[in-house]
């Protein structure tokens, strides 16, 4: 792989299905931009709180995001979102943001907000030389980049997820958090049509890695995009 036959790959699933880790093993093993983008709205959540701003007015919502100046950054092989240039830290893992996330990211102004945020790691990762982006989240391969090369879908089994997310120390209610992602209007968490879809349950992190470094590898193109027919 190189930097002519850029690759974006998109992974998406429900909280703890594993799509963070994977990734990240992913993006040391090819080369690539990893991206979270779990935590752009968990940082927009974080900021919304603390501005005492309430998800029940979308205007009200709508007008504070364009006050909030958004960038990014680089640190190693992963991108983050930065508000008034700073990146977040655990305070976005914390019990208020889990439980307020779901509840700002159905709103369709925060989605579009974040939408060409979003697209615009693609143009950072050829800037940076990686050999591509991979982007995870809820709606990456259905909305953000529906044309990806490589498209996955994390699922696993409730009690493990739950298990998962102990083992970290969160408190988190992942299923409730995955009924409100499901079921909103705008950019629901779905299987991508023509994704590859992993069960995680039984898996380890790396034999995960491993299934899509295959995928990609035995499809790696040899072409660059533009040249593509
Ligand atoms: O990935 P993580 O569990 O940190 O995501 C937190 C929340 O952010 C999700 O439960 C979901 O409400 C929202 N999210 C989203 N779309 C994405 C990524 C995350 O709606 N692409």
């Amino acid at each position: 792989m190189t930097k002519d036959s850029f690759i974006i790959v998109t992974v998406d699933g429900g909280a703890a299905s594993g799509k963070s880790s994977t990734s990240k093993i992913l993006s040391e093993r090819l080369n690539l931009l990893y991206v979270n983008t779990g935590s752009h709205y968990r940082s927009l959540t974080w900021a919304l709180l603390q501005a005492g701003v309430s998800a029940e007015n979308e205007r009200v919502v709508a007008d504070y995001l364009k006050s909030i100046p958004i960038g990014r950054t680089v640190e190693g092989k992963e991108a983050r979102i930065t508000l008034e240039s700073h990146t977040l830290g655990n305070e976005i893992r914390s019990e208020a943001v889990n439980n307020a996330v779901s509840v700002f990211a159905a709103i369709p102004a925060v989605r579009q907000f974040l939408l060409t945020h979003q697209r615009s790691y693609q143009n950072l990762a050829r800037e940076a030389g990686f050999f591509g982006l991979i982007m995870e989240g809820r709606d990456i391969g259905s909305v953000i980049f529906p044309e990806a090369d490589f498209r996955f879908f994390m699922y696993a089994d409730e009690s493990e997820r739950a298990r998962r997310r102990l083992m970290e120390g969160q408190v988190d209610s992942i299923q409730k958090r995955d009924q409100m992602d499901k079921q909103r209007k705008t950019a629901p968490l779905t299987c991508p049509e023509g994704a590859i879809r992993i069960d995680t349950t039984q898996l380890s992190l790396d034999t995960v890695a491993d299934k899509m470094t295959k995928v990609i590898q035995s499809s790696k193109k040899s072409k660059p995009r533009s040249q593509k027919s």
